[in-house]
C-alpha cells in the first residue's frame, strides 16, 4: 500500500497540484461520495502526508487559495482546519488521550471484535470498508463515519477497540483526529449528539454500491461518559538558545523542518530522527504504517542533508537517540513541537534522559499551531470564525 501512497514529499506535492483545481465547487458538491473503485476522485487523499507533515496545513491552504477565493474553497479549507482544531482541542485536554490509551490497554480479546476487523459480519458494506482499510491504509471520511457508527451502535462493540483498529491500519492515524472523531460519532464529544448511519444515506453516497437496509440499528441512544476534563494551558515549548552545539531531532509528527532551521540561531551540527509509529497501539501496527513513516523520515533527511550537518540515525529507540546526542557532544537538541500522542511521549522520555546528561531538548512550535490551537476551546462552530485570521497569516511560515 505504500505504493498507493508513496511516502515522499515529491509525491505529496504532485498530489496537491493535481488536486488544487478540484478544491472548489467539485469538492463542495462531491466530497461526500465514497467511490473507491473510481479512486476517490472528489477528495484529496492528502491525509497521510498532512498527518506526518510531509506537507503542512498552511502550504495546502496557500496552494488552494492561490487559485480560489476563501469563499469558493470554503468547504475544503474548513476540512483542513478540522485537523488543526482537533489537535488544539486535544492539546488543551491531554487527559482524553490518556484515558483512551488506558481503555485500549484494558481491552480483552473479543471474538466479535475479531470478526468485525476481519470483515466477516453480516453487513456487506461494513465488511468492504474493513477490507479496504486493511488493504489500502485509507478510508473516505464518510466511510469512516458509517463504519464507526455501525461498530458502536449496530455491532455494539467498544468504541475504543474500533478507534484502535483504525490506529493500527490508517496511514493517517492521528491521536487527535481519530480519537475525537470516534468520540464524536459515539456522542461523547458533543454530549447527546451522535452519528447514526442510515441505509438511504449509504446507498446515495456509494452510488448504490451498498444498501444495508434493515441491518442497521438506527434507534440507538448516544453513549454517555464523564464531562470533558478542565482545559489546561498550552504547554510552553521553550526557546532555542544561541551559541550552543545544536542537533536537530525529527519525528513523525512534523517532517517539514524548514521552519525549525529558520528558528535556530546557529546552524545545526548533526541531525537524527526518533520515530514512534509502533506506539500508536499496544497491538500490532501495520507494516504499511511502519514502512510509510520510516521512508518518509528518510526522504526528509535526504532532502535536507546539506543543511543538517552530520547524518545521525533514524531510530525508534529513545536510548539510541540519547547516545547519539552524547556522542555528537551536543549541548542542545531542537525538535519540532510534538503534540499529545506517541511522538510526544517519546520526546518526554528522551527529555529525561538528556536532562541527566546536561543536554537541553527544546521543541519549537509552528506559527500555524500557535495561531490555531488557543482557539480550540469550544466547538468547531466557534473555532471556524478564526479561519480568516488563520489564513491571513499564511506566508509567515508555510513549509
Ligand atoms: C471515525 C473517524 C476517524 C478518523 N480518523 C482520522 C485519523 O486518524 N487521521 C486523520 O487525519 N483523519 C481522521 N479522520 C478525519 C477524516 O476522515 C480524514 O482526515 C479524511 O477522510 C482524509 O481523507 P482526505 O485526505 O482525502 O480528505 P479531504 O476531504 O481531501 O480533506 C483534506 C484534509 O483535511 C483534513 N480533514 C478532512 N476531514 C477531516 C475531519 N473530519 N477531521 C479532521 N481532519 C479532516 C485532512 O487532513 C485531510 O487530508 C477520521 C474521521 C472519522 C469519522
Amino acid at each position: 500500500m505504500t505504493e498507493l501512497f508513496p511516502p515522499t514529499r515529491l509525491e505529496a506535492l504532485s498530489r496537491l497540484s493535481s488536486f488544487v483545481p478540484r478544491a472548489g465547487r467539485d469538492y463542495a458538491t462531491g466530497r461526500n461520495y465514497d467511490l473507491p473503485e473510481k479512486g476517490h476522485p472528489h477528495v484529496s487523499q492528502l491525509s497521510p502526508y498532512l498527518r506526518h507533515r510531509l506537507l503542512t496545513e498552511a502550504e495546502v491552504c496557500e496552494a488552494v487559495l492561490g487559485r480560489y477565493s476563501l469563499s469558493s474553497a470554503e468547504k475544503f479549507i474548513q476540512e483542513v482546519c478540522w485537523r488543526s482544531y482537533w489537535k488544539g482541542w486535544l492539546e488543551l485536554r491531554p487527559q482524553i488521550w490518556a484515558d483512551y490509551a488506558n481503555a485500549v490497554n484494558m481491552l480483552d480479546e473479543d471474538v466479535h471484535v475479531a470478526t468485525a476487523e476481519a470483515g466477516q459480519t453480516d453487513i456487506d458494506a461494513f465488511n468492504a470498508w474493513a477490507q479496504e482499510l486493511v488493504e489500502t491504509g485509507y478510508l473516505h471520511n464518510h466511510a469512516r463515519m458509517w463504519f464507526a457508527s455501525i461498530w458502536i451502535f449496530t455491532l455494539e462493540l467498544p468504541w475504543q477497540a474500533g478507534a484502535d483498529f483504525f490506529m493500527r491500519h490508517l496511514l493517517d492515524g492521528d491521536p487527535a483526529s481519530n480519537t475525537l472523531s470516534w468520540r464524536w460519532v459515539a456522542g461523547l464529544q458533543t454530549p447527546g449528539k451522535h452519528y447514526i448511519a442510515r441505509s438511504s444515506n449509504i446507498s446515495k453516497y456509494t452510488e448504490g454500491r451498498h444498501n444495508p437496509e434493515w441491518r442497521l440499528n438506527t434507534q440507538a441512544d448516544p453513549l454517555s461518559g464523564p464531562p470533558h476534563p478542565e482545559r489546561r494551558a498550552l504547554r510552553d515549548p521553550g526557546e532555542v538558545q544561541p551559541g550552543l552545539r545544536t542537533g536537530i531531532l525529527l519525528h513523525e509528527d512534523d517532517l517539514s523542518p524548514k521552519f525549525l532551521l529558520e528558528a535556530l540561531p546557529d546552524a545545526p551540527v548533526a541531525a537524527a530522527a526518533l520515530l514512534s509509529p509502533a506506539r500508536r497501539s499496544p497491538g500490532t501496527v501495520s507494516a504499511k504504517i511502519l514502512g510509510f513513516v520510516d521512508q518518509a523520515a528518510a526522504d526528509t533527511v535526504d532532502r535536507w542533508q546539506d543543511r543538517f550537518g552530520a547524518r545521525g540515525p533514524i531510530e525508534t529507540s529513545v536510548d539510541k537517540i540519547a547516545e547519539w546526542a552524547v556522542t555528537q557532544g551536543l549541548e542542545q537538541v531542537a525538535a519540532p513541537f510534538a503534540p499529545v500522542g506517541p511522538a510526544g511521549s517519546s520526546l518526554r522520555s528522551l527529555r529525561k534522559r538528556l536532562d541527566a546528561e546536561g543536554i537541553t531538548l527544546t521543541e519549537v512550535r509552528r506559527t500555524w499551531d500557535n495561531a490555531a490551537w488557543p482557539h480550540a476551546t469550544h466547538g468547531f462552530f466557534r473555532f471556524k470564525k478564526t479561519i480568516p485570521d488563520l489564513v491571513a497569516k499564511l506566508g509567515a511560515e508555510t513549509e
